[in-house]
């Protein structure tokens, strides 16, 4: 059981934010350019606009280390709410991660995939730590030039995720 309902999400260079609704799994991006002016910490109240959902989130304003890397790995689309045990060969790419930070990553695709901006991605990379861990994320696409994709992950690394958090302290 969750002790905490107050999920932290950090805001990203565009000054927004995604939440999950952890009851229904809809996505919602929010600037935060307006609750910045109060300069701290906060949390906030959230509707989900799909099931009404009430909860709460915890904003950090902290700005998000982004550490340089060169891993690799593969991607491939999964569906927001079917089952996620098919993956479609003709969609599955290797990648390159050239950039991680605690709320998303940057990477470069190796063969050219039908990818779409809102996308959900699964990653799976391997650190190049001592122990090699393999790290899997579910991330949303935000930006794509070329083969190069800009992606948010769906839930922030934090304590949960001891590797790969570890791995970010610059
Ligand atoms: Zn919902």
């Amino acid at each position: 059981m969750k002790v905490n309902s107050h999920e932290t999400v950090h805001v990203n260079e565009q000054n927004q934010i995604t939440i999950l609704c952890n009851q229904c799994g809809n996505f919602k991006t929010i600037d935060t350019d307006f609750y910045k002016l109060i300069d701290e910490p906060l949390t906030i109240k959230i509707t989900c606009n799909k099931c009404g959902h009430n909860f709460k989130i915890f904003i950090n304003f902290r700005k998000t280390y982004r550490k340089a890397t060169n891993l690799s790995g593969i991607c491939y689309p999964i569906s927001r709410t079917g089952p996620r045990n098919t993956i479609d060969y003709m969609r599955i790419s290797k990648i390159t991660v050239e950039n991680i930070s605690r709320t998303g990553m940057g990477f470069t695709l190796k063969s050219p995939i039908y990818i779409q901006l809102e996308d959900i991605l699964e990653v799976k990379i391997t650190l190049d730590n001592k122990k090699r861990t393999k790290i899997t994320k579910q991330v949303i696409v935000r930006r794509i030039s070329n083969n190069s994709i800009g992606a948010e992950f769906t839930t922030p690394v934090d304590e949960r995720y001891k590797d790969l958090a570890f791995y970010l302290i610059p």
